[in-house]
């Protein structure tokens, strides 16, 4: 079966950004897995993957404007702390999500104070050329289910 529109991929990857450095890899969890054509994945990936059939390999090189775009100058916000969600206590530095109304996103602290924090808004991958390489471990139909939330379930995909 060749990747599609509505069918559920599980593939690994490593994740390295243009000075080869390793940034993210699935190698000792579960493998992605994704419902193609549904926005899940970064728009360039999909693209790379389309096509391909369970054993195929991945190697694919996207330039910011095909991942997380170019860095923001004057990108920093005030916001309160406890709009910071993945952990308690805040460093400088560490990655925290913020929830929006345009969903969530992901920022970077600059600052914390006792109830404001200081926030740079762009993605932590933004300006970064990314290369994923990997390997499609499966490709099946998707559930009625997974279709009609518009993403996967199951081991690696969502869970309600
Ligand atoms: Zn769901």
């Amino acid at each position: 079966m060749n990747i599609d529109k509505d069918l559920v991929v599980r593939f690994h990857y490593t994740l390295k950004d243009d000075a080869g450095e390793t940034l993210d890899s699935s190698d000792d969890a579960e493998p992605m897995t994704y419902l193609h054509g549904h926005g899940g994945l970064l728009p360039g990936l999909e693209e790379a993957l389309a096509g391909k059939a369970a054993g195929d390999k991945l190697d694919v090189t996207l330039p910011p404007e095909k991942a997380f775009g170019d860095r923001v100058a004057d990108a920093e916000q005030r916001i309160p702390v406890k709009h910071l969600g993945g952990a308690k206590k805040w460093q400088p530095g560490m990655t925290a999500v913020v929830h929006t109304q345009h969903g969530h996103r992901q920022v970077t602290v600059l600052k914390v104070g006792q109830t404001m924090a200081t926030v740079d808004t762009n993605h932590p991958l933004a300006g970064k050329t990314l290369t994923f390489t990997g390997e499609v471990v499966d490709v099946r139909e998707a559930t009625p289910e997974e279709l009609s939330h518009g993403h996967a379930h199951g081991p690696g995909g969502h869970h309600h």
